[in-house]
């Protein structure tokens, strides 16, 4: 029998054939419609089919696709790693262009440990970071990734980097509440530090909003505030990690600008391209490449495709129709009115735990008593029945579930593109009703 010679991710698993996309719509081959609620992997940001863009890409075509990094430079890369500069704040003024957010957080573990190097300090090597998270596949990113259900096939071959808890409040690590915990998961990272030897660890690495292994977990407040002077008072490098929550997803250009923090590092990805082409970028701090510049002025790392012109020209493009449509300011407006759409939806659907996030990136946590926080068994795969039921009707969800017995195990990211109506919001809710009556009546029978 003829099959598939594409290697998918469920190898047996039936996937329908996407025909097109227009806005926050996909249409497959049946002319069935989806509402993008994931924005695919919390990816195509501005929506589908953008003329824009189209516009953009087909212009760069034309001139140049492709050169090789070591070769030339090109228009597009220069006016990009510029343009990043200026919308990030802080002193962030350098671009290192890769392919994939896996490669831009592994770009900035090696910068991170290239920067003590170049000064003569060879022993920190280490990158500290946080249970539930997720940085990259590739193995040096996996290493320090909190995110047990990706990692354990691969775990003789990770690192051994050291972890700290992650700002749960749902489930507090320490079993406390805030503000009365005085941010104990944030303190836990000085004990780390001490406990490891502060010369042996080069940065600390965290998802402002943690995606794919919790949910869109946003922090207390007073928390990133915490972690930098930390970092600061350790000589331990910040590595924001926004390839999920960059370039607009919060309704801020970065999401630390939530919470007024400079990152020295700053990983990229997803939403930087929007999905029309693969670009991803590490931002590096003047402060950590001053003594690479100072010393073996180069950065060891780089990929055929890094800088990239024709994808240098849709980021350009992207970025461009962020600010044009004013699109920071629609993800926190609209982002408010999905909120509170989830929240009323919480009252009649007691399966619904907690709503949280920022912006356009919100997350629900599922759980089989709402009073008692209690998660659902594992073997019921509420995940996975909700992410089908879904799409039954038409909707898309990202499933963040890490498989970690320390976090509940059932939850969803909903993160339209930046560009949905409060029209389409409510279409949205009502396909997300009805899935979750069935999951109810599934669960109940
Ligand atoms: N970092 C974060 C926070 C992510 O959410 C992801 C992907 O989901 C990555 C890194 C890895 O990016 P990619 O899948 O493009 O390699």
């Amino acid at each position: 029998m003829e099959h598939s010679h594409l290697i998918k991710p469920l190898l047996d698993g039936v996937y329908p054939t996407i025909a097109y996309g227009k806005g926050v719509y996909l249409f497959d081959t049946n002319e069935k419609d989806y509402i993008d609620g994931s924005s695919g992997a919390v990816t195509a940001s501005i929506g589908h089919g953008v003329p824009e863009i189209i516009e953009a890409l087909y212009e760069q075509a034309k001139r140049i696709s492709f050169v090789y990094r070591a070769q030339f430079t090109s228009e597009p890369a220069e006016l990009l790693a510029k343009k990043l500069s200026e919308i990030t704040k802080g002193d962030v003024n350098w671009a290192f262009f890769v392919n994939s957010g896996s490669e831009a957080t592994e770009t900035a573990m090696k910068i991170a440990i290239q920067h003590w190097q170049e000064q003569g300090i060879y022993t920190k090597n280490k990158i500290i970071s946080r249970w539930i998270s997720y940085h990259g596949i590739t193995l040096g990113a996996l290493s320090m990734s909190g995110h047990v259900g990706r990692r354990e096939r691969f775990v003789p071959l990770l690192e051994d980097f050291p972890s700290v808890s992650a700002p749960y409040c749902y489930r507090c690590p320490y079993n406390d509440t805030y503000p009365s915990c005085n941010l104990l998961c944030a303190l836990e990272l000085e004990r780390e530090i001490k406990r490891i030897g502060k010369k042996y660890i080069a940065a600390f690495i965290a998802e402002p909003i943690i995606g794919a292994a919790g949910g869109a977990i946003d922090p207390p407040r007073g928390y990133y505030e915490k972690i930098k002077e930390i970092c600061e008072k350790n000589d331990v490098l910040f590595i924001a990690d926004e390839v999920m929550t960059g370039i607009g997803r919060t309704g801020k250009m970065l999401a630390m600008e939530n919470w007024n923090v400079a990152p020295d590092i700053v990983a990229l990805g997803k939403g930087m391209t929007a999905g029309y082409t693969p670009m991803a970028a590490t931002l590096v701090s003047d402060k950590v490449m001053a003594p690479i510049l100072k010393g073996s002025k180069i950065i060891m790392s780089g990929h055929t495709y890094s800088a990239n012109p024709q994808s240098a020209a849709v980021s350009l493009a992207v970025i461009s129709y962020i600010e044009k449509k004013d699109l920071l300011k629609q993800a926190e407006q609209i982002g408010d009115y999905l909120r509170t759409q989830l929240l009323t939806l919480a009252k009649d659907y007691p399966m619904i735990g907690d709503v949280r996030g920022k912006g356009l990136l919100l997350g629900i946590e599922f759980v089989e008593d709402q009073q008692q926080k209690r998660p659902f068994p594992k073997q019921f795969k509420v995940t996975t029945l909700i992410i089908q039921k879904c799409m039954e009707k038409g909707l898309l969800v990202y499933p963040a579930n890490s498989g970690d017995e320390g976090v509940g195990g059932d939850a969803i990211i909903i993160s339209p593109p930046l560009v949905i109506t409060k029209k389409e919001v409510d279409e949205l809710i009502i396909r997300l009703k009805s899935a979750l009556t069935e999951v109810n009546k599934e669960l109940n029978q």
